[in-house]
């Protein structure tokens, strides 16, 4: 199981990795995914090592709320008029790679449907 030593968001956080930050305020970064699924691809990611949605509760509310309103603002830097979309992944069925908090801001050319 990763820790703020091992994982790799974390170490972006500290900036031990390097990344393309598109956004950053004192709980959050966001920054442009490795291996992009689409023109734009960015992940927003709480500072603070939290491992996936599963670990949250109800004294979360505000952080997610917070970390949500951030995709918008990823949007409108990308200029993505046309839409975008917001997912996490949580565990090993969905594909969840990195053990840390994340969204993924996709979008700026059509998406193939999901669900
Ligand atoms: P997930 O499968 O939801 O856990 O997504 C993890 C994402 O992190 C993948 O899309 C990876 O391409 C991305 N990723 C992993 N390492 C890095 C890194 N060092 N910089 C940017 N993105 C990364
Ligand atoms: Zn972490």
């Amino acid at each position: 199981m990763a820790n703020a030593k091992t994982c790799v968001f974390c170490r972006i956080v500290a900036g031990e990795i390097p990344s393309t930050i598109v956004y950053e305020d004192d709980e959050f970064i966001a920054f442009r995914d490795l291996n992009p699924v689409a023109l734009t691809h960015v992940l927003i990611i709480p500072k603070r090592h939290i491992e996936a949605l599963a670990s949250l509760d109800d004294s979360d509310v505000k952080t997610l709320g917070k970390m949500v309103l951030i995709a918008p603002k990823i949007a409108a830097g990308d200029k993505l008029s046309g839409g975008y979309r917001l997912i996490t992944n949580q565990g090993k069925d969905a594909g969840q790679l990195v053990d840390h908090l994340h969204w993924h801001v996709i979008g700026g050319n059509h998406l193939g449907k999901i669900g």
